[in-house]
């Protein structure tokens, strides 16, 4: 199946959805995962189009590495994280439901299990708080 320009990250990366963003530049986008896994849960989407790691440009790939370190870093200080979890999953079969490469990051703590799938949406005031405290360590 090609690439479908109307998947949900096509669509906020265009404006036409919004998002809590959490860090921008030329080349991806951050921003706050709406069923947050943990809390803290963000994202990060290269802005050219590729629907997993096979098919995204290998320049693209990794200008979204060095964003997910980046924001990994932020998020890490403003949750207070001892441990954080970087996912990234390629096709149905293995769990991904958005065909827009992205990078999960999640805040991870002893004796704390993750949401696999919370499948409820977040309140987007706690979203947006806490796209504001990891901006903030972004500096
Ligand atoms: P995947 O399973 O494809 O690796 O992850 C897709 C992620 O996108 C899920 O964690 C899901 O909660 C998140 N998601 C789905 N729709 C939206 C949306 O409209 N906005 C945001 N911010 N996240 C979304």
């Amino acid at each position: 199946m090609p690439y479908d320009p109307s998947n949900i990250f096509a669509r906020i990366l265009r404006g036409e959805v919004p998002c809590h963003k959490v860090y921008e530049d030329e080349h991806t986008l951050a921003f706050m995962d709406i069923m947050p896994q943990a809390e803290g849960h963000t994202l990060v989407v290269p802005k050219t189009p590729g629907q997993d790691i096979f098919e995204l440009p290998a320049e693209a790939l990794a200008a979204t590495i060095r964003t997910t370190q980046r924001v990994a870093r932020a998020v890490r200080d403003a949750f207070e994280a001892p441990g954080v979890m970087i996912a990234q999953l390629n096709g149905a079969p293995a769990g991904q439901t958005v065909f827009h490469l992205h990078f999960h990051i999640v805040p991870r703590y002893h004796g704390k299990d993750m949401r696999m799938t919370s499948g409820a949406m977040a309140d987007p005031a706690v979203l947006a708080e806490h796209a504001a405290r990891i901006r903030a360590k972004l500096g």
